[in-house]
């Protein structure tokens, strides 16, 4: 049986989740042949041969990068069992079945991939697949010589512009937490599954001897498993010295194990990459994140004491989100000192609410929701204020015309400072502690965090 497994985005980073269910299909004596469209083309005659073709939906723009590519796979082989996996497949099941999709599966999809091989090896139909696992999975060694090298990837861009060539792993899946707006949360619901330790190291291990200078916890919170992600850490700095790392913590767990975090230094920590979404408690409230604006304060200050960079996202618009609100999200992030930290396109984010997303059962949401866009994935809603949508596309457009022109953070961070005082028809020209900047760089990935873009023209002439 020959199966290919394409990812069309990943983040950046060399998918893990091609390498690890390719393992688990080439153990059972599958031939598998990945395909990694963000840095690659098309592997035209692994699709024509393909018996099976797995697509899998890390999230919004790798859905629909998916949907996009799919017309052109049914032509060149409309026999191919199409199976969609990832977070995003079975929240879309309905959808992707009218497009030609046979088997949807999401959460934990080594084992649940295996099944459909295994049931269309004994010539069944394997389309009544539409399964969700959070199953402990039997985890391989992923297997990534079939993948593009790690230089083919997002670097590293160090303080000193130098670059270092980054690997990816995860020690845990899914989340023991239920912020409302995470597209995790209606597929794990509240609950996480950790990686063994010893393939944890030998995934690491394997990347580091293919160039990895720097690896990517990719967990969507390193400490759901304090222990779990201790204990590795701990033979990660024995191992290998000389390897940095970053990882996800949410402020939360920042705040309730501190004092791991001189630890996480030692050990090598470059960057935590924190989902702050907002400074407004109500907001904070409605997408129940668990942290208050002072605890983003306090998590800010330890790091900033013991030496860990934060890199804070955000989703600063949201049904509820005020011009005074916007210009308060950014006063702050000038007063922490966390400007340069802050990837532009944070302060272009707009809500997304994706199918079965817990927001859609807050009632606070309900005056703002309107109908459901198939081709976007996801719910309509309008912010009664009209300044503040127009904002928005403002910000929106200042971050990607900032990105072309390969503006500092600095510069597009004070042009969107001033856009949000013309929205409000203020006469204030200065901008408040924008001076105390020393325009410091900070480590940071050469390609920026977004899970929920618009899929950008390269991306779909790459298809
Ligand atoms: S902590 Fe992060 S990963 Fe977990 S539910 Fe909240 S947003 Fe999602």
């Amino acid at each position: 049986m020959k199966v290919l497994l394409i990812s069309t985005y990943d983040l950046g980073h060399q998918p893990f989740s091609l390498a690890s269910p390719a393992a688990t299909l080439s153990n059972a004596g599958i031939s598998v042949t990945c395909n990694d469209l963000a840095v690659d083309t098309l592997n035209e005659s692994a699709a024509i041969n393909a018996d099976m073709i797995g697509l899998y939906l890390q999230m919004h723009t790798a859905t629909r990068l998916s949907v996009a590519l799919l017309p052109k796979l049914k032509q060149l082989n409309s026999h191919a069992h199409i199976s969609f996996y990832g977070l995003y497949a079975p929240l879309n099941a309905d959808y992707l079945r009218t497009i030609g999709g046979d088997s949807f599966i999401g959460g934990e999809f080594e084992d649940g991939l295996l099944k459909v091989c295994n049931t269309l090896l004994n010539n069944n139909s394997a389309s009544k697949f539409n399964l969700i696992s959070t199953k402990k999975q039997n985890f391989i060694q992923p297997l990534r010589n079939g993948l593009p090298n790690l230089d083919k990837y997002a670097h590293l861009i160090m303080s000193d512009n130098s670059k270092k060539v980054v690997g990816y792993t995860e020690t845990s899946r899914g989340c023991k937490h239920k912020c409302r707006h995470c597209p995790i949360v209606p597929v794990y619901h509240g609950r996480f599954r950790v990686i063994p330790q010893d393939l944890v190291l030998a995934d690491i291990r394997q990347q580091i001897e293919k160039g990895a200078q720097h690896i990517s916890f990719g967990d969507p919170d390193f400490f759901n498993g304090p222990g779990h992600a201790t204990d590795i850490l701990v033979k990660f700095r024995n191992e290998f010295p000389k390897i940095t790392f970053d990882a996800t913590i949410k402020i939360e767990h920042i705040l309730k194990h501190k004092d791991l975090l001189p630890m996480l230094k030692e050990a090598g920590c470059l960057f935590i990459t924190t989902a702050v979404e907002s400074v407004e408690e109500s907001i904070l409230d409605h997408l129940n994140k668990g942290h208050t604006r002072s605890d983003f304060v306090l998590a800010t200050r330890i790091a900033q004491e013991i030496g860990i960079t934060l890199s804070p996202t955000f989703v600063p618009f949201t049904p509820w989100t005020t011009t005074d609100g916007f210009i308060d999200l950014l006063n702050t992030i000038a007063e922490l000192n966390l400007i340069e930290n802050v990837a532009p396109i944070q302060l272009a984010i707009r809500l997304l609410i994706p199918n079965e997303s817990y927001l859609l059962k807050l009632p606070q949401i309900k005056p703002y929701l309107k109908e459901y866009d198939q081709e976007a994935l996801s719910y309509r809603w309008q912010n009664k204020n009209h300044s503040v949508e127009k904002l928005c596309s403002v910000v929106q457009n200042i971050v990607e015309t900032g990105a072309q022109k390969k503006h500092s953070r600095i510069k597009i961070f004070k042009t969107i400072y001033r856009a949000a005082l013309e929205s409000k028809g203020s006469r204030q020209t200065s901008i408040p502690h924008i001076k105390e900047q020393s325009g410091f760089k900070i480590p940071s990935m050469s390609e920026p965090w977004f899970c929920c873009a618009e899929p950008t023209k390269e991306q779909l002439a790459r298809l």
